[in-house]
């Protein structure tokens, strides 16, 4: 999501006439989009505004010339007016549902008024003053739900986003039609809980995730469709059968437990317990029998036992994911769960992460050597980190390597795999783009 917001800001800037610049030194206005998830996270923003601090001053000293600095983003959220007080060299601060308001903010500044910060919460506000999107490339995002009333007991996610809103069913297909006519061929659908996507049509009813998809599976152009995250107990059978029935929509999803204890999962506020996550796996499998499946996992949470640990260990080798992200829990201030008793030592969490994450890369490593002798579909979206080599996807949103020519950068073509590690296949092309209507879109 906060790729996504970056995105946006970038568009928005760029329709009053700035481009974009990674150097410092180049820059007239530099803007800080911050995440408050974890500690590690909103540790982050102090040593990158300290940077961002000394490049300001730097230009002023040099070149005489002015540089405006913005924070945006759930930090903001959080912190509030304390944030304006404590950086006196940040000129606009605006929460994660109010960025668009950066030029106005930015043209007041310029006209001699003091720095300022912004952080309501009214998302549809949002969507309606950005600037038209345009694709970043083959593979791009598009927000369709944000917020979340879940107030799982660990996370801020409530406190910074606000509560639970999805977008106009037309938005969103005027937004994705505007995708596909500026390159995008995969689009994934974003939302703090995606599948409780609730929009409405333009009669006014209320429409699901499972209807969204559909409607824009009928979009020309668009070959690739995901959504993250979803929230487990709202997997609906529409949902999983679509899973079966759209062609576009990739055999993989992202549905984090974060713990294999039904007691931690309790305590956690998450509203189901293993049994019904195993269920919903189950059907997945039935109507999608190759789906790959990952998730999110937090150790160490309040009252974790060694017990309730090896739960989750065993949890994670009977789903058998393709890929996982684990976490150690992290104390968010203001959340129910930073001030519960039983908080596991630092030491513990680091042993028992260790444990995790080398389980979760073994099974990775499985599923990628599966991979091996196969000849896939693969989506080219950046270039490799070595010279004459592309990178991109598998439909299982596996990281695939291979030797190709720059200009098939955003095409599809078919790769038969040779090699696999646990984050990443190599593989050689073993005929030209996929097809050749898609070499004439490609623009
Ligand atoms: N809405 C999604 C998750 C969004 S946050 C869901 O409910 O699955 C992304 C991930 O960050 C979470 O899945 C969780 O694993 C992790 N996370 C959130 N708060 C955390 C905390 N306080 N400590 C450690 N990990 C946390
Ligand atoms: Fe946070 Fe996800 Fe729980 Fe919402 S559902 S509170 S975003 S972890």
């Amino acid at each position: 999501m906060n790729v996504y917001d970056s995105l946006r800001i970038l568009d928005l800037m760029k329709a009053f006439g700035y481009e974009e610049t990674m150097d410092l030194a180049d820059a007239d206005l530099m803007v800080l989009n911050t995440c408050h998830i974890r500690e590690k996270a909103t540790d982050k923003v102090y040593s990158e505004l300290g940077r961002f601090r000394e490049a300001k001053e730097k230009r002023w000293a040099n070149e005489r010339k002015q540089t405006r600095i913005a924070v945006t983003g759930c930090v903001v959220q959080a912190m509030g007016e304390g944030m304006l007080q404590k950086l006196s060299f940040v000129d606009v601060v605006l929460g994660p549902q109010r960025y668009h308001l950066l030029p106005q903010l930015l043209a007041e500044r310029e006209k001699g008024s003091r720095p300022k910060m912004e952080a309501d919460f009214s998302a549809d506000e949002k969507f309606d003053a950005l600037a038209p999107v345009q694709a970043h490339g083959a593979r791009s995002f598009l927000a369709v739900q944000e917020g979340c009333d879940k107030f799982c007991s660990y996370c801020v996610v409530p406190y910074t986003r606000g509560c639970e809103y999805s977008r106009p069913v037309k938005d969103i297909i005027e937004e994705a039609k505007l995708l596909l006519q500026s390159g995008a061929k995969d689009i994934t659908l974003l939302g703090q809980n995606v599948n409780a996507f609730h929009g409405e049509d333009e009669n006014g009813k209320e429409r699901d995730l499972g209807y969204l998809i559909r409607k824009l599976a009928e979009l020309d152009g668009l070959k690739r469709m995901s959504y993250v995250t979803s929230y487990p107990s709202q997997m609906t059978d529409d949902l999983i059968v679509a899973h079966k029935e759209v062609p576009q929509l990739m055999p993989y999803l992202h549905l984090p437990i974060q713990s294999g204890s039904d007691k931690i999962l309790k305590a956690m506020n998450r509203r189901y317990t293993t049994r019904l996550y195993e269920e919903v796996v189950d059907k997945l499998r039935a109507a999608r029998p190759d789906i790959a499946l990952s998730s999110d996992f937090i150790v160490g949470f309040p009252g974790e036992t060694d017990e309730d640990f090896e739960q989750t260990m065993r949890l994670v080798e009977r789903i058998g994911y393709a890929s996982a992200f684990s976490f150690k829990y992290s104390r968010r201030p203001g959340t129910p769960a930073s001030v519960m008793k039983e908080q596991v030592p630092e030491k513990i969490k680091s042993e028992r992460l260790i444990r995790l994450q080398e389980l979760i890369l073994s099974l990775q490593k499985k599923a990628n050597e599966a991979m091996v002798g196969k000849t896939t579909e693969i989506l080219l979206t950046e270039r490799g980190k070595k010279k004459g080599q592309l990178s991109g996807y598998s439909p299982y949103m596996q990281n695939v390597h291979i030797n190709a020519p720059e200009e098939l950068l955003g095409s599809f073509i078919c790769v038969k795999i040779k090699q696999a590690t646990a984050t990443s296949l190599t593989g050689e092309r073993t005929d030209s783009a996929l097809s050749s209507s898609d070499d004439k879109k490609k623009g």
